[in-house]
């Protein structure tokens, strides 16, 4: 074997700089190497002649097989060592004895320039292996003669001889080609003693020529006979090598995914990704940019951009090569020229997730010097990328999910949500300012909703953000409550710095707007309150500014600044009554669902039902505001209608896609009033052909205490229906234990309030854990709501609680994104399988009987 040199095409530019750059290292080399061999040549004793006759055309066979030799070559991976599998051997021992040695040198100059056009390689790569072969064959050939006379030989020793030789050659050879390589990529000692380590493959070919010169000392025909064996031989080598490569490829591959997709998070997924298809392929820099219509502009790079594409992710020619359907494509690597830089070899393919091409992954110039990728190379990009698709998807849901719970559709500006948390999160600064909240607030909006139309109304809200946005600070956060509600976190250093912001914004309100060719003028209402920094409940600023709002509207103040005496003039803002009741009827009322994950098996099993309302002019109402009217004004037993006729419709359509899921739906203190609910449950269940235990239906803690005895009723009525009953927000009511055991419950959900600072309030803590410890002594089932991230989902499984659902796993769903997620698969770490009938009994059942087996002995 000859490692026949991948010499380097051309040196890094960085390299060239130095006036002796690895590239003239490589030619003084090869330099070197041609003089020794001219030296050696010249020096031979009687170098015109050979140690056999041949036929006089037995020169050009023996280039021929050079040729053959090299185009041959292949690599196979020996205990993670890659070798160079070449025969080169054989037609050096033939050369040896029946070519004299100048024709010899000739012969394999021949034979590498046919390979050297063959495969077009470069000029310079070209020169250093010519000088090597050479060399290594004028080495032989002195070896040969220094121990053997031309014409005094046995073929025994003439073998054995020609086999040293050949070793010799070929070994001198190899580390003539781990120091040009060491020029480039260092290491010159790690290198030469890997090459003697790996020798052994040069003896193994070495035999091979043996045995051909064997047979051909005793008839020069006869030699064709070894054909077979050797060519055997090059073919389960190379069989072998494919197939270690492939199961190799496969091995790494089926990580891939996994490790791609241990996050939710779009730039983790891409920034791992990339790093893992830059390792797997041994690629100086792979990029992935992600190109969907739905999704971001987005590149992810490890290593560097190639200068030849370009490195803005929203540039056509990324949109292009993703609407172009032709699938991966190869740009051949081209050395650099004066100012132009070099191009590396480059895979291009596409990651394409069904929906259509979502990005493209770039992986450029293998590492190594003058390394190509081979044909398998592409296979695997395209594969790698086909596992990427998956991820890739999963990260843009959460990340439109996370957007959408945090910014309002319309105005695109941050929502209710997003505002608290800002609030919260500035409530202690330490720049010397004071934080104000001013709550903005359209006064005449629903009039030109009613007179205009909704779509005049959203143009104003969406004018009217804009011309606000224009007014801010850098540090101010803008957001849109509801409706026509909007409000501003302002660091400001003096209330007057707040009043003139305020004022701006009112200035900003009252310069006419047109909608439908209409010229209209509205004005603003503001209120304003200071955020102290020493009050725990931030959400108590926000009232204020609200009162203070309320006031300045109702006197037609313009802006009002909270005072005291405000709090106790202001009627209840909320005339809600009117709306709600048009809520109901009007189908502006709808469901979505949040999941609940098994713990022990990782699936999620089931979810729960929570009502939304999107009012046309408040926008969206969170059920706490308004549930509690429902209540009191009777509504409730609508909504609970609605949400158990829509939750377990949704239940049964998701079941016939193959989705088994539990459903759970929230009761007020008020349906549990209701001797009729039972019956009412039961014809949700009949009518959608919906088993009875599919349902849990949620009692708060609190409403248990009212009216116990009728209450009683109703729960004991469900319980034999087969209807499953959680207890909800445990923890915030004051229940007697006793009266919990006497219940025929079968969950128990652990109160957001305790789960949230589970991880750094020693007490909540205790509360959590004893909560899960008490539930258990009692037979039930422990659920953990609002779970925000995956350090407390992983306290809870230690705790061994039962389920969880928050944030972290996914946040409520309309019914069509909750069909979504669940086929995109969930969570990472989690099983995704969709769920079958038969699986959801089995890990229903065997959560079950965990609680069974943990029940306190003497209970119930
Ligand atoms: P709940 O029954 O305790 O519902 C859980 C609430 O926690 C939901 O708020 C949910 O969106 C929120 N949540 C879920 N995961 C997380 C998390 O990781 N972090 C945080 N901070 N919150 C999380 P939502 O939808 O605003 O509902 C609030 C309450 O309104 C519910 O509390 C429930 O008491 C009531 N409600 C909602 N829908 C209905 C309904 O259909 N009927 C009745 N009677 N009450 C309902
Ligand atoms: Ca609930
Ligand atoms: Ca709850």
């Amino acid at each position: 074997m000859t490692a026949h040199a991948d010499a380097p095409t051309d040196g890094s530019s960085v390299l060239t700089q130095f006036r002796f750059g690895p590239n003239a290292q490589v030619r003084v080399i090869a330099g070197v190497l041609a003089a020794a061999t001219i030296l050696i040549l010249v020096s031979l004793p009687d170098s015109g002649q050979a140690y056999r006759d041949a036929p006089d055309f037995f020169p050009l066979v023996v280039a021929g097989l050079f040729a053959f030799s090299l185009l041959a070559v292949f690599h196979v991976e020996f205990r993670r060592e890659a070798l160079t599998f070449s025969l080169s051997e054989v037609p050096i021992m033939l050369a040896l004895v029946y070519i004299s040695p100048v024709y010899g040198v000739l012969a394999r100059l021949g034979g590498s320039l046919v390979w050297a056009m063959w495969r077009r390689v470069t000029p310079f790569k070209l020169v250093f292996n010519l000088s090597t072969f050479a060399f290594e064959l004028a080495v032989a050939h002195a070896v040969m003669r220094a121990i053997v006379d031309v014409d005094d030989s046995s073929n025994t020793l003439l073998v054995i001889v020609a086999l040293v030789a050949a070793l010799t050659g070929s070994i001198l050879g190899s580390f003539a080609i781990a120091l040009a390589i060491s020029r480039f990529e260092g290491g010159v000692l790690v290198r030469i003693v890997d090459e003697i380590r790996n020798s052994w493959i040069l003896v193994v070919n070495a035999i091979c020529g043996a045995v051909l010169l064997g047979l051909a000392l005793i008839s020069l025909s006869s030699a064709v006979l070894a054909v077979v064996p050797i060519g055997a031989l090059w073919l389960v080598m190379r069989r072998h090598g494919e197939l270690a490569q492939r199961l190799r490829d496969l091995d790494e591959v089926h990580g891939f995914a996994g490790r791609v997709g241990r996050s939710l998070d779009l730039d983790e997924i891409g920034h791992a990704a990339v790093a893992e298809v830059a390792r797997l392929l041994r690629a100086k820099a792979a990029v992935l940019v992600l190109t969907a219509a739905d999704g971001p502009n987005a590149m992810m790079v490890h290593g560097e951009v190639p200068a030849h594409v370009p490195s803005d992710p929203a540039h056509r020619y990324w949109r292009e090569l993703a609407l172009g359907e032709q699938g991966a494509q190869v740009i051949e690597g081209r050395p650099g020229r004066r100012n132009r830089p070099a191009v590396p070899e480059t895979i291009l393919a596409p990651v394409d997730d069904e929906t259509g091409v979502i990005g493209i992954l770039l992986v450029a110039g293998p590492d190594g010097v003058g390394q190509h990728f081979g044909v398998d190379d592409v296979d695997q990009v395209v594969n790698l990328a086909e596992q990427l698709a998956a991820s890739l998807r999963k990260g843009m849901l959460h990340r439109q999910i996370e957007h959408e719970a945090r910014h309002d559709g319309l105005t695109g500006l941050p929502n209710r949500n997003a505002f608290e948390y800002q609030v919260q999160s500035v409530a202690h600064r330490d720049d010397g300012r004071n934080t104000y909240l001013l709550m903005l607030d359209l006064d005449r909006f629903k009039e030109v909703n009613d007179t205009l139309g909704h779509h005049a109304g959203d143009d104003l809200l969406i004018q009217f953000s804009r011309r606000v946005t224009s007014r801010l600070g850098p540090d101010d956060f803008f957001a849109r409550l509801a409706g026509d509600e909007f409000a501003i976190v302002a660091p400001r250093s003096t209330d007057d710095d707040a009043i003139e912001l305020a004022r701006s914004c009112i200035e900003e309100a009252s310069r006419p707007v047109t909608l439908d060719g209409l010229s209209i003028v509205v004005t603003a209402s503001v209120g304003i309150a200071e955020l102290d920094p020493d009050e725990a409940d931030e959400g108590r600023a926000l009232r204020r500014a609200d009162i203070a709002m309320y006031n300045a509207k109702s006197h037609h103040l313009g802006i009002e600044f909270f005072r005291a005496e405000l709090d106790r003039r202001t009627p209840a803002r909320l005339s809600m009554l009117g709306d709600l009741r048009d809520a109901i009827g009007q189908a502006q009322l709808h469901v979505e669902y949040q999941p609940k994950l098994d713990l022990a098996s990782g699936l999620v099993t089931a979810a729960e039902a929570l009502v939304r309302w999107n009012h046309p002019v408040r926008g969206a109402v969170p059920p706490h505001d308004f549930v509690r009217v429902a209540e009191e004004t009777g509504l409730i037993k609508q909504l609970t209608d609605l949400m158990l006729s829509d939750g377990i419709a949704e239940v049964k359509r998701l079941h016939d896609r193959g989705h088994h899921l539990g459903l759970s739906v929230n009761l007020s203190t008020h349906d549990l009033l209701d001797a009729k609910l039972p019956a009412r449950v039961a014809g949700y269940l009949e009518a959608n052909d919906v088993p009875a235990h599919v349902l849990t239906l949620e009692i708060t803690e609190s409403s248990l205490l009212i009216d116990a005895p009728r209450t009683r009723t109703t729960i004991d009525e469900l319980h034999e229906m087969g209807v499953r009953l959680s207890i909800d927000d445990f923890g915030t009511g004051y229940s007697s234990l006793s009266y919990l055991r006497q219940l025929p419950v079968r969950e128990l959900k652990v109160d957001q309030s305790f789960v949230a600072n589970v991880l750094i309030d020693s007490q909540d803590e205790v509360i959590v854990r004893s909560t899960i410890d008490l539930g258990h002594n009692l037979g039930l089932e422990v659920v953990a709501e609002g779970v925000e991230n995956n350090e407390i989902l992983e306290r809870l499984r230690e705790f061994g609680c039962d389920m969880a659902q928050g944030y972290c796993i996914s946040r409520p769903l309309s019914a069509s994104k909750l069909l979504a997620w669940l086929n995109v698969t969930s969570i990472p770490s989690l099983r995704h399988d969709p769920l079958d009938l038969a699986a959801w009994e089995a890990t229903e059942a065997e959560r079950w009987q965990r609680a069974e087996d943990r029940r306190a002995p003497g209970r119930r």
